[in-house]
């Protein structure tokens, strides 16, 4: 073949108008092929968008015998002429004179072959899937999340900040830990007392993979005024729900002199940049799952990003609750945490609209948030969202050495001086939040199961891949 630049099938679409009467050279994947004896059809999809190029083999130029191994999943290099395109639907094509099979994909084996097959059968199959329009659509507006994500921090003077993955603390509180060691498990080293010797691991002390980077992420706040930190979090927690993985990433900002109203406000900024973002960019993605699963997915989008949240005290959000005169499967109390049957109540039904959250019970929140006036509430924050339940769950931080350390005490937590430096050199009113970017993932594609929106899902009994 004769040697021209090739173009994606993004790219052709893009410049189609400069490019029409033009020798192209596009390669990529064939989605599907049908025809007649005359002439052939394929459409080659690269993974740069969600349309595929529709590629026009003519009988009297190639054999039969030729075309044999363009089947779905082959993968093909095609060099010819783009002419405007005679089909509805696209308004380019290409038609070919030259062909090169770079690999063949055996129909009898090839597990891709119909349109249309059950997301639980493609979970089966993940390494495959993201060859499938709905996977390369999510991972496409996955990717343009993380980059929004960056992009509203970094334009915003915040400083991207690295906390580290393996810990020595298991004081976040936020779930079960898994434990990262290179003892041999079938011969623990034990002490007098019968227990394992850690000194003998690794890291001569126990070390687990973080839940959260929020608590080195204070130390970054506390010297670089306003950090982020966006990397993966794992919780050993056997939740077998929708919303939860046991490998998440999170994204954890934290601002040094942020009280909660700022903490709010920059919340839900926030979600509504990297939601913007997406409708601005991912048009066509957005387009085919809102046709292929939600039909809301568009307006639902935009819903939220034209209206302001709700900001609500706990203590009201369960007066609604009680007052609703709903059924709940989980009784409704104050100082009870609340389950997603009662957030989505609040959200769906009642406000129709994302809530904030605020002011909860300090027994059911973490220790390092502000402590109200009430002696009985803490400056913590939910967002709640539609079909999704929590989406943030963020706080003031408690900023008074002495107020701490009494609930450091109270909870009996120990391995804590490091954390405990930020309060006791330089302290300031400061805030935070973790949003689950799974969970906006989840939220932007309309996806319904979390394991749909990262490549490889990690949760319980599944470690495939
Ligand atoms: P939930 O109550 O939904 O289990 P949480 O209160 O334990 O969440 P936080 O510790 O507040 O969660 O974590 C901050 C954010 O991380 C949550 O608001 C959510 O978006 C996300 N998140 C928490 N746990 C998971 C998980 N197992 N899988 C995916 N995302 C998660
Ligand atoms: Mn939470």
């Amino acid at each position: 073949m004769e040697k021209i630049k090739r173009l994606t099938v993004a790219e052709t679409f893009k410049q189609h108008d400069a490019l029409v009467g033009k020798k192209v050279d596009v390669k990529g994947w064939v989605r599907t092929r049908r025809g007649n004896k005359n002439v052939q059809f394929v459409a080659l999809n690269d993974g740069s968008t969600i349309n595929n190029l529709q590629i026009v083999f003519d009988l009297s130029r190639f054999s039969e015998d030729q075309l044999r191994a363009v089947t779905t999943g082959s993968s093909i290099h095609v060099q010819g002429t783009l002419v405007e395109s005679q089909g509805k639907g696209q308004n380019v094509e290409v038609q070919a004179d030259e062909l090169e099979i770079y690999g063949t994909a055996d129909p009898a084996e090839y597990p891709l072959q119909k349109k249309g097959h059950s997301l639980e059968f493609l979970r089966e199959i993940a390494h495959l899937r993201p060859r499938t329009n709905t996977f390369g659509a999510v991972l496409r507006i996955r990717h343009a999340l993380a980059y929004a994500v960056h992009k509203f921090f970094n334009d915003k003077g915040f400083y991207y900040f690295h906390t580290p993955l393996i810990t020595a603390s298991d004081c976040e509180g936020a779930g079960a830990m898994f434990q990262v060691t290179t003892l041999d498990l079938n011969d623990l080293p034990k002490g007098e007392d019968g227990k394992i010797n850690y000194n003998e691991d690794f890291f001569g002390r126990q070390a687990n993979l973080t839940v959260s980077g929020q608590l080195e992420g204070e130390l970054g706040a506390t010297a670089l005024g306003c950090i982020y930190t966006f990397g993966p979090t794992f919780r050993a927690e056997n939740s077998n729900t929708p919303r939860h993985l046991s490998e998440f990433w999170m994204i954890e900002p934290e601002m040094a002199f942020y009280e909660i109203e700022d903490n709010m406000d920059l919340a839900e900024e926030f979600i509504k940049y990297c939601i913007n973002y997406a409708l601005e960019h991912c048009a066509d993605d957005i387009a085919f799952l809102e046709e292929h699963f939600d039909k809301e997915l568009t307006s639902r989008l935009r819903f939220v990003v034209e209206n302001e949240f709700v900001r609500l005290p706990y203590t009201e959000g369960i007066r609604i609750l009680e007052e609703s005169g709903k059924k709940f499967e989980f009784p409704v109390y104050w100082g009870v945490d609340l389950a997603s049957e009662h957030e989505r109540f609040l959200v769906e039904e009642h406000f129709k609209k994302p809530v904030i959250l605020t002011d909860y019970p300090k027994e059911i929140k973490a220790f390092y948030m502000k402590l109200n006036e009430d002696g009985k509430t803490v400056r913590a924050m939910d967002v709640l969202f539609p079909k999704i339940g929590e989406i943030i769950g963020g706080s003031q931080r408690e900023e008074s050495f002495e107020k701490l350390n009494k609930r450091v005490e109270e909870l009996g937590l120990t391995g804590m001086d490091w954390y405990m430096d930020t309060r006791r050199f330089g302290s300031v009113p400061h805030s935070g939040f973790g949003l689950g970017f799974e969970r906006l993932v989840l939220f932007v594609t309309g996806m319904q199961n979390i394991r749909d929106v990262i490549p490889f899902p990690r949760y319980p009994k599944n470690c495939e891949f």
